[in-house]
């Protein structure tokens, strides 16, 4: 794999601290949903630092898109975010990851797990399936600090409207009216908003390191196959 130049052609923010990057890569070989690439950025001085980011969409030509967390103190994170005009360019290398990924062709039901900014690679299967008119039975559970986190808001919508089922769990502050007291999310609530285990289930989790080991833990307790979890842990990264 070589590094690509890619240009930013728009943006838009998810959330205050979260943005989304649409980017042209003349050349891109195309992706599947789940799959990341690297980022390099290149100091005047020739510096470089690599991070990896989840591509959010289905591939579309030469446009790819990534939704970037601002992480405190972070070098890349914070300069994609609030310091990347629209225009520029960085360098790409990609697609990267085989195993966390979905394709229509797998024909079978999926449960979701994101904690934060790991719904990114998730939203790419959602929208490839919405593209796609699959129709197997799909949950999403969705782990977000505060309501103003919650990423692809507008979409949920939509994707629930395609037949996913979707629950969110709200961790330390709920909106008015939530039936959910905010509270981290709970073995057995992943339990019981998963699909019941059952050979063809696929289940994907991604976020932070703890996170996903406990989401995948709780889901081997509530009977599903360790063969058929696949996880993707988003950093640190120690680049
Ligand atoms: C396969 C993969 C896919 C990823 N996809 C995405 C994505 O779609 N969107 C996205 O926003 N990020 C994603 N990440 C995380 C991303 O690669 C960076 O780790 C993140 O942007 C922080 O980089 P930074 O340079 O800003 O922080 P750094 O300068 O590397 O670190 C600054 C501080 O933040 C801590 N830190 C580093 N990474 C994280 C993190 N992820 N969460 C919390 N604290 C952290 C460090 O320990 C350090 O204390 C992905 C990571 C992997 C491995």
């Amino acid at each position: 794999m070589r590094w690509q130049a890619a240009e930013l052609v728009a943006d838009r923010f998810e959330t205050p601290s979260a943005r989304t990057l649409i980017l042209r890569v003349p050349g891109w070989p195309g992706h599947r949903a789940g799959q990341h690439l690297d980022v390099r950025l290149t100091a005047p001085d020739g510096y470089h630092a690599e991070r990896s980011y989840s591509l959010a969409a289905p591939a579309d030509g030469d446009r790819i898109e990534l939704t970037v967390q601002r992480v405190a103190d972070g070098e890349v994170s914070g300069y994609l975010v609030d310091g990347l005009p629209v225009g520029a360019q960085i360098e790409v290398r990609g697609p990267v990851g085989g195993w966390f990924v979905w394709t229509p062709e797998m024909d079978g039901p999926a449960v979701l797990i994101a904690g934060g900014s790991g719904i990114v690679p998730l939203a790419a299967m959602l929208r490839a399936r919405r593209k796609s008119g699959d129709t197997n039975p799909f949950r999403l559970i969705y782990s977000v600090r505060t309501p103003d986190e919650l990423y692809y808001r507008d979409e949920l919508r939509e994707w629930r409207d395609a037949g996913v089922e979707v629950f969110l769990a709200y961790t330390r502050t709920a909106p008015a009216g939530e039936a959910r007291a905010a509270a981290r999310l709970a073995a057995d609530e992943i339990a019981t908003r998963a699909l019941p285990p059952a050979p063809d289930v696929t289940c994907y989790v991604c976020g932070p390191t703890p996170f996903v080991e406990f989401a995948a833990n709780a889901l081997v307790a509530a009977g599903h196959d360790p063969a058929m979890i696949r996880t993707e842990r988003f950093g640190p990264t120690g680049k």
